[in-house]
């Protein structure tokens, strides 16, 4: 037999018969990590089980269980687990996929009935019996052949389905005890190395998510290297769900979204739309103060125009349209276009560039249903959307201009964030390969020249240009993607736009696609889970309620209140003949920053004593004073927002 080489990552050359298993080499490797935290191997880059022979040799990285390739082959191994278990539950259970997911895995299973908490508890037990007997996981080569005939034999249509679309001749499987599944791995090497696990919930999907196929049982859950991390994530999954926007915009009456005037279509409530509004003129105030112009676009535009700037043709998918008297119309998924018609009113010179128009654009684009959530996932919405046209000598400063921006709304907000770079998706964009790298290198020269670490997000770009995308992260350390910077030489190009530059002649201008808090709706989703309801004060819809303890105070009350409205604070009042400690309760469950409770005393010296949402009093003070300390309080970049 032949020796082959093995290089370790620390530099260490050595020779191995071939068909040596990793896992015994493992036992071998000096220079390796503790074996028992080790769940699999990456040859050459190529990922390969513990148990697999090595038959050429290469560079050899062990994974292991702590790094994120390690956890997630763990999670992928849960995820078969699961089905082995459901399926010795639940004979009648048809086997699917089961693939890792960002914190987890899940399994669809087409069964004819909704999993109850209940079969929740029992599959649990199941699954720890599976791991407590250790099966060895197993990792064998078919024929397609082989392969259709075994799952045939066990009515495992969905896995013939797969293996009819898989172009190899040959398939893997993985078994463990007697259950099989086709999979390509890798896994860990048996089934007592999942040490800590959990099933979350179970939503119905459509295989291969067509909505013209089956529903299936879509059954997540999640696992952990140690009983300890897994505990953290719980209690965070915990956290979350008290924080969750679609509660907390039920009790705080923010908004609501109503099946009876279509999913993902946002009504906002008077105090939802307060703070929206809040936002807006925060928004718009900082916009104006770097130079930029505020402009109205119509909502619906001809087809016509659709199809000249290639959306027709790769954004259709997600477009409404709309036809009266024989003319198309489609209604805007983007607001780009008004604005390049905004451009091309007039003749432009270079001196006129740069020129930055922002828009309050509300977009409507076809999400599909089961990909709805909330605020986060709609399909009308808000961007805070802005076309910056510059020569492309001036398109550097710009995108300088964009990042500075985003680095002082992000600090109004405490959201810490990181830089992305999205390059060019394989299929179905515009613009020629020049474009494509000029525009990418402008984005990363920007980030480079500002000294801001970047990551590439290769192929995730629009089909117009690449991105810079800013990713916030929230107070439950959740990265949320807002902000986004495109560059675009196509469009202009499309649209022939021009300026007349400094020798007389035509010139194409560039153009920057950005937005900063992105949608709206989303934002405002993220906030409401980010501050768990507690807006600071300067957005809070009401900043401050007037209870009285009993009626003698109420006119009092009015006097207060009135001055308070009068002044610009958002106010609210609870007159009614209640006890004291209900109203302070319920106000608390509104998380409204000041309550201001009036008795006998504050009545008889004109005074108010305002108590902060944490519970805390403060000192009687003059209304006046109070309405001071509340403006300063919402005070960003000079602006008052009360
Ligand atoms: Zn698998
Ligand atoms: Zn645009």
């Amino acid at each position: 037999m032949e020796n082959i080489e093995v290089r370790f990552i620390d530099g260490t050359i050595k020779e191995y018969p071939q068909g040596i298993l990793l896992k015994d080499l493992l036992k071998d490797s000096s220079s390796g990590p503790q074996s028992n935290e080790v769940v699999s191997a990456k040859v050459d880059g190529v990922f390969m089980d513990l148990q697999a022979p090595l038959e050429g040799g290469g560079l050899l990285e062990w994974v292991s269980l702590n790094t994120g390739d390690g956890t997630e082959i763990l999670r992928h191994s849960t995820s078969h687990i699961l089905a082995q278990a459901v399926q010795s539950l639940f004979p009648e259970a048809k086997i699917t996929i089961g693939p890792a997911i960002k914190d987890g895995f899940y399994y669809d299973f087409d069964i004819d009935r909704s999993f109850s908490p209940e079969d929740f508890s029992r599959i649990e037990a199941k699954m720890k019996e599976i791991v407590e007997r250790d099966l060895p996981i197993v990792r064998k080569s078919a024929s397609r052949e082989e392969a259709l005939q075994f799952f045939r034999e066990r009515g495992e249509i969905y896995k013939t389905e797969l293996i009819d679309g898989l172009p190899e001749n040959e398939v893997t499987l993985y078994q463990q005890g007697d259950f099989v599944d086709l999979c390509r791995g890798p896994h860990v090497a048996s089934t007592g190395m999942i040490k800590a696990f959990k099933l979350t919930s179970v939503a119905g999907a459509y295989w291969r998510g067509d909505e013209r196929n089956k529903m299936l049982q879509r059954v997540y859950g999640t696992a952990f290297p140690s009983p300890d991390d897994l505990n953290k994530h719980l209690l965070r999954l915990e956290e979350a769900r008290r924080r969750d926007h679609r509660k907390l915009g039920r009790e705080l009456d923010l908004f609501s979204i109503n099946e009876e005037a279509g999913a993902g279509l946002v009504i906002y409530h008077p105090k939802g739309a307060l703070l929206r509004m809040l936002l807006e003129d925060f928004e718009k105030r900082e916009h104006l103060k770097r130079g930029y112009q505020l402009v109205i676009g119509p909502q619906i535009l001809k087809t016509d125009l659709w199809k000249r700037s290639g959306h027709f043709e790769h954004y259709r998918d997600k477009m409404y349209f709309t036809e009266v008297e024989g003319q198309g119309y489609g209604i805007k998924p983007m607001n780009c276009l008004s604005h390049m018609l905004i451009y091309k009113s007039r003749i432009r010179s270079y001196r006129d560039l740069p020129l930055r128009y922002f828009e309050l654009g509300t977009v409507h684009r076809h999400e599909k249903s089961g990909e709805l959530h909330g605020l986060l996932r709609v399909r009308g919405f808000t961007q805070d959307d802005a076309h910056i046209l510059c020569t492309p000598d001036q398109l550097n400063g710009e995108i300088k201009g964009i990042l500075d921006l985003v680095r002082d709304v992000m600090k109004v907000f405490d959201f810490p964030y990181n830089l992305e770079i999205s390059t060019r998706p394989e299929k179905g964009t515009i613009g020629s390969d020049e474009d494509w790298e000029r525009a990418t290198q402008a984005l990363r020269l920007a980030l480079e020249e500002n000294s801001l670490p970047y990551q590439i997000n290769k192929g995730e770009g629009a089909f117009y240009g690449p991105k810079i995308d800013v990713k916030l992260k929230d107070a439950l350390e959740r990265e949320w993607q807002c902000a986004t910077i495109q560059v675009d030489f196509a469009m202009p190009e499309r649209f022939d736009l021009s300026y007349i530059g400094k020798d007389g002649e035509k010139h194409r201008p560039a153009m920057v696609h950005r937005v900063i808090l992105g949608a709206m709706e989303r934002f405002i989703g993220v906030l409401i889970e980010h501050f768990a309801g507690a807006f600071p004060t300067w957005l809070a819809p009401v900043q401050v309620i007037l209870l009285t303890i009993t009626d003698p105070q109420i006119p009092y009350a009015e006097e207060v209140y009135q001055g308070l409205i009068t002044a610009g604070l958002r106010a609210e009042k609870d007159l009614r003949n209640e006890k004291l400690g209900l109203k302070i309760r319920e106000a608390e469950l509104q998380k409204i920053p000041y309550m201001l409770v009036l008795g006998d005393r504050e009545v008889r010296e004109n005074l108010v004593t305002p108590r902060g949402r944490s519970g805390k009093s403060m000192k009687s003070m003059k209304v006046e004073e109070f309405i001071r300390m509340v403006k300063e309080e919402s005070a960003i970049g000079g602006e008052s927002y009360s």
